[in-house]
């Protein structure tokens, strides 16, 4: 038999009409699993914004932004120490001679972190306290960034801001102290 040209052309288009059908449901199933993703993260995103976040508690539910987003919305001084782990000079900080009673927050997130009733005179020339609001409040990490000590960094645990760092140098009765940044916190007067 001689080969038909006609078939053969024939069952090239049945091919291409295939590979098209198979793109097309390809298409399809690729724009259900867009639309299913999509749904599955506006629910999440709801759970989200409907879970009750605490300023007094951390209960789990982090503050994430990207470091330009904290850089728009903190003063520059706030953001180098909060955002870029910086260290104010000593006894430049407003807080630092603070004796009023009331609560220290994350200067970033409004997190409940210390209460004047744990401040304490260390003298080094920043806001010292001997113990935190809430542990959960507050999250450990060790520092090597001086080569003559590791330290233990203290960061917000809502919203991952550097605070300053704790020592084991304290008074009674943890004989911790917190040693931090005055502008890492903003003081809320007790009423
Ligand atoms: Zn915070």
């Amino acid at each position: 038999m001689y080969p038909n040209p006609h078939k053969k052309r024939a069952y090239n288009t049945c091919q291409g009409t295939v590979m098209r059908m198979r793109i097309t449901v390809a298409i399809v199933l690729a724009s259900i699993a867009v639309v299913a993703t999509a749904v599955t993260g506006q629910r999440a995103a709801k759970t989200n914004t409907s879970a009750k976040t605490s300023d007094v508690v951390f209960n789990g539910l982090e503050i994430v932004k990207t470091e330009e987003e904290w850089r728009t919305l903190l003063p520059p001084e706030a953001f180098y120490v909060l955002r870029q782990k910086g260290t104010e000079r000593a006894f430049a900080g407003k807080l630092t001679e603070n004796k009023r009673p009331g609560v220290y927050i994350c200067g970033a997130c409004g997190l409940h972190l210390f209460s004047s009733i744990h401040k304490f005179d260390s003298g080094t020339g920043w806001p010292s306290f001997y113990d935190v609001i809430h542990k959960k409040n507050v999250r450990e990490e060790v520092d090597n960034s001086l080569k003559s000590e590791t330290r233990t960094e203290v960061l917000c645990a809502r919203c991952g801001s550097h605070l300053g760092h704790v020592f084991d140098d304290g008074p009674e009765p943890t004989g911790l102290r917190y040693c931090i940044n005055s502008i890492a916190l903003k003081f809320i007067p007790k009423r």
